[in-house]
């Protein structure tokens, strides 16, 4: 016997997305009857548990910088404000900063970037190649040209981030449920409820699609067509023999390869490339890194010419092909669909501004965050955000 449930929101995917926004609905209107289903609960091929946990406020678009400020706010009080009775969750927000080095041909862009940074209050710092070699002697900086260096960027723990987001969703009346959306309901123009897979229904008048790179293909369900594909990206944890004095800031290279220390002495590493494969592929490999990575990442840190592979991982980015940025808000075309995706590799540092501005829209309160420049509607516009330089 299949049943029918009642709620005013159902949130699909219980990832960073669908827990902060579920968090913020709860806390702003006590009493609202709201579901998240997530399909595993174990999280084990969410982005969000996948990821880098990197968060920065080198950005070059205005909003995604004030993103980033507030997601500095949220992590500062994080332990405090997610604490349920006497669990207080540990997130290890460490602020080992951000490098990205500078050389002729992203000179300009960068140079815009960091103007706007300083020009929003961002603690951030430009460099000389000298000012790099002394504060990381391991780098070789010959033919750089410098970098901006982010102090207050860093990394957390992203999986005890979304638990802490879930308990303390839960414990504001949040009804997490196990489950597999087959379909997003639509009756008049707009959605009124999910078919879960086990031909159950939840009925509502609000439906968010917070299924990460997923979120195209449910959004398909309801004849929405989305820009947003499923792409593989791979992270590689690396031993090295010669052990950096301290911690070694998230360091981007010109050539889009980007590492950061990691705790147990490791290296974390990854890039992102033109033939990363499309689709929903967690296979792992590590001919990428001995064949490609490895020698470029030895030219600019020598001495990690001796180092071991220790592991590795992959996940997906949800790309945004129309221009990689985020896509938030209601759908035009179907009142009641709201969508979290296309966050392109760096959501999960969004996740507390986009939960915040979604669960104030549904809330129909006004908005602490304008992040109108995200909405969907430039998709069936076919404009998409210009942004020069860091995305
Ligand atoms: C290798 C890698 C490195 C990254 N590094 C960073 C970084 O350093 N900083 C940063 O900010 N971001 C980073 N990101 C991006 C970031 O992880 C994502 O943008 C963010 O986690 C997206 O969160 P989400 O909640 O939208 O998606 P997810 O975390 O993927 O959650 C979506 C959830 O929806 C569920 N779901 C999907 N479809 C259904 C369905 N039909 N029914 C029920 N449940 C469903 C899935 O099971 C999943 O749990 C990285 C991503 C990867 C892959």
């Amino acid at each position: 016997m299949n049943g029918n449930y009642i709620y005013d929101v159902i949130i699909t995917g219980g990832g960073i997305m669908g827990s902060a926004t579920a968090y913020y609905l709860s806390r702003m209107a006590p009493g609202l009857k709201v579901a998240v289903v997530e399909r595993d609960p174990s999280y084990a091929r969410a982005s969000t548990t996948l990821s880098m946990s990197n968060v920065r406020i080198q950005f070059s678009l205005k909003q995604n910088i004030q993103i980033s400020q507030y997601a500095f706010q949220v992590l500062e009080a994080f332990e405090d404000e997610m604490t349920v009775e006497d669990r207080r969750p540990r997130i290890y927000f460490r602020r080992d900063g951000n490098l990205f080095l500078v050389g002729e041909e992203n000179r300009p862009a960068a140079r815009r970037a960091y103007d706007l940074q300083l020009s929003l209050g961002c603690r951030v710092q430009w460099w000389s190649p000298d000012q790099i070699k002394e504060r990381y002697p391991l780098y070789d900086t010959t033919g750089i040209l410098g970098g901006t260096f982010g102090p207050d960027d860093g990394h957390f723990d992203a999986y005890a981030a979304l638990m802490a987001y879930k308990a303390k969703a839960r414990s504001q009346g949040v009804n997490y449920l196990t489950g597999d959306v087959a379909r997003i309901r639509t009756a008049g123009g707009r959605a009124d409820g999910v078919a879960l897979a086990s031909g159950d229904v939840l009925s509502g008048g609000c439906v968010v699609n917070c299924g990460g790179a997923w979120a195209a293909q449910l959004a398909g369900t309801a004849g929405v067509k989305l820009p947003v594909i499923p792409v593989k990206r791979q992270v590689f944890a690396l031993d090295p023999a010669v052990k950096p004095e301290g911690p070694l800031p998230l360091t981007v290279l010109l050539s889009g390869l980007y590492f950061r220390t990691e705790t147990g002495g490791l290296i974390l590493l990854g890039k992102s490339m033109e033939a990363d494969p499309v689709g929903f592929n967690f296979t792992w490999d590590d001919q990428r890194f001995m064949e490609i990575l490895w020698p470029e990442l030895a030219e600019f840190v020598p001495a990690w010419d001796r180092l071991k592979l220790v592991r590795g991982w992959a996940g997906l980015y949800d790309v945004n092909t129309l221009d990689h940025n985020a896509i938030i808000g209601e759908w035009p075309e179907i009142g009641g669909l709201y969508l979290a995706t296309g966050f392109s590799g760096h959501g999960l540092q969004q996740g507390p501004a986009v939960g915040r501005y979604l669960a104030e829209r549904i809330l129909k309160k006004p908005v602490s965050l304008d992040l109108s420049i995200f909405s969907p509607r430039r998709i069936l516009e076919n404009q998409p955000l210009s942004e020069a330089g860091i995305v």
